[in-house]
C-alpha cells in the first residue's frame, strides 16, 4: 500500500520555520512581511481560498490585508488599486485571487503587478526567469508539488515526471521545475493521444487536470510516486465531497506514495505563498 505524503504535516513545518523567519524579519527592520490579497467578485471558491490563506498569513507573523472589490469593479479601478499596492512599502506580496470576473483581463492584471511582489510567481517576469533557471518567485503550487516530492523520494535526478495538465498556473511551471531538479519530463495535455500509456512510464506522476478522479490504476506504474493537485467537488451518496484528479482508492494498492485531496498539495500551496511573501520582503529590504 502506498505512504499517503502528508501535506498537511509538511506544510504545518514549513510554516514553523517561515514564521520564525517573519519575527526575525520584524526584529531587524521594525516591520511585519506584508501580504495584500484581493479578491474580486463573489466566487464561493475563491472565498473559502482567500480566507484560508490571511488566516495563514497572519499565524505566521505577517501582516496580512484583504481587499474585497464588488465583481461589477472596473479593469481601471482593478490596476489603480495594483499601482497604490505596488508602491506601498508596507506591502511586501500582492496577490489577485483568480479567477476574475470576465469582464477583467488577467493577463493585463497579473502584468501590472510588481514582479518583486508577484508572490503567486505569474508575472511574465518571473515566468521567464524560472524557465532560464534564474532566481524568481515560484509558483506556489508547483513549489509546494516539489517539497513533497523531495521530502518522498530525495535527489530526483534522472527520474521520469509525467504532468498531466499544461496550463500556466500549474502544468508549465512545474514541468520547469522538474527540469531544473534533472528529472526526464512528459507533458500530457488534452490533445495527447493515449495519455495513460505514457503516464504508465513515469516514476513520477503530477496530475492538474481538474476532472474528479480522472487518474485510475491504469495510468499508474508500480512503485510511482502521484502528486494529485486537483481539487474537485463532487455529489456522492447526496453529499458534497472535496476529491483530486486521481482515484486515491484506485491508487494506493499500486503506487509507492500519493497525496490525499484534501490534506495534501492545498495546504502546501498556501505555505509556499507565505514562504514567498517572506522571500519578497527580504529582497526589497
Ligand atoms: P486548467 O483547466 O487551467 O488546466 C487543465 C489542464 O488539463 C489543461 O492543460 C488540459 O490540457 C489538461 N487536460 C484536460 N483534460 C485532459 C485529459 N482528458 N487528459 C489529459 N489532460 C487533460 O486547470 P489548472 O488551473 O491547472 O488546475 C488543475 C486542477 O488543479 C483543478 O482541479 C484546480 O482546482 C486544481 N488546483 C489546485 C491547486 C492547489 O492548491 N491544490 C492550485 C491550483 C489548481
Amino acid at each position: 500500500m502506498a505512504t499517503r505524503i502528508d501535506g498537511k504535516k509538511l506544510s504545518a513545518e514549513l510554516l514553523t520555520s517561515v514564521a520564525q523567519n517573519a519575527a526575525e524579519f520584524q526584529r531587524e527592520f521594525g516591520l511585519r512581511p506584508g501580504l495584500a490579497v484581493v479578491l474580486v467578485g463573489e466566487d464561493p471558491a475563491s472565498q473559502v481560498y482567500v480566507r484560508n490563506k490571511t488566516a495563514r498569513a497572519t499565524e505566521s507573523g505577517l501582516n496580512s490585508t484583504e481587499y474585497r472589490l464588488p465583481t461589477e469593479t472596473t479593469q481601471a479601478a482593478l490596476n489603480d488599486l495594483i499601482e497604490e499596492l505596488n508602491s506601498d512599502p508596507e506591502v511586501h506580496g500582492i496577490l489577485v485571487q483568480l479567477p476574475l470576473p470576465e469582464h477583467l483581463d488577467e493577463e493585463q492584471v497579473i502584468a501590472a503587478i510588481s514582479p518583486a511582489k508577484d508572490v503567486d510567481g505569474f508575472h511574465p517576469e518571473n515566468v521567464g526567469a524560472l524557465s532560464v533557471g534564474k532566481d524568481a518567485l515560484v509558483p506556489c503550487t508547483p513549489q509546494g508539488c516539489m517539497i513533497m516530492l523531495q521530502q518522498t523520494l530525495g535527489n530526483l535526478s534522472g527520474k521520469h515526471a509525467v504532468v498531466v495538465g499544461r496550463s500556466n498556473i500549474v502544468g508549465k511551471p512545474m514541468a520547469s521545475l522538474l527540469l531544473q531538479a534533472n528529472c526526464t519530463v512528459t507533458i500530457v495535455h488534452s490533445r495527447t493521444p493515449e495519455p495513460e500509456k505514457l503516464a504508465r512510464q513515469a516514476d513520477i506522476l503530477v496530475a492538474a487536470v481538474g476532472i474528479p478522479e480522472m487518474i485510475g490504476s491504469e495510468w499508474v506504474k508500480p512503485g510511482a510516486t502521484v502528486i494529485d493537485v486537483g481539487i474537485n467537488v463532487i455529489e456522492r451518496d447526496g453529499k458534497r465531497k472535496l476529491v483530486g484528479d486521481v482515484d486515491y482508492a484506485a491508487v494506493e494498492p499500486i503506487a509507492h506514495a500519493v497525496t490525499p485531496v484534501p490534506g495534501g498539495v492545498g495546504p502546501m500551496t498556501i505555505a509556499c505563498l507565505i514562504k514567498n511573501t517572506l522571500l519578497a520582503a527580504r529582497a526589497q529590504q
